[in-house]
């Protein structure tokens, strides 16, 4: 109960930006489908509509096979904003 408050407003946010391609290379589109361990988000917190979570899941896991963005995240190296990290 208290997670579906957390995440009550169910907005696509790819809907909202209008994208209609999610880029793997576009690491900024994806940050609103990982989480801060860059794990895919459900569809259930991130309120993506199904068309743009199947496209992101498939951008975010290119992404990976790229090595654009890491696989698992250390313990020890979490931090506030891992995306900082990403040159
Ligand atoms: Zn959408």
């Amino acid at each position: 109960m208290s997670k579906e408050r957390k995440f009550k407003k169910r907005h696509c946010k790819y809907c909202e930006n209008k994208v209609d391609y999610i880029d793997y290379k576009d690491i900024a589109g994806l940050k609103f489908t990982l989480s801060e361990r860059f794990k895919i988000m459900p569809r259930r917190l991130t309120g993506n509509c199904k068309k743009h979570q199947e496209l992101a899941t498939i951008a975010i896991k290119r992404a990976r096979q790229t090595a654009l963005i890491p696989y698992i995240i250390d313990r020890k190296n979490v931090v506030d904003s891992p995306f900082d990290l990403i040159r």
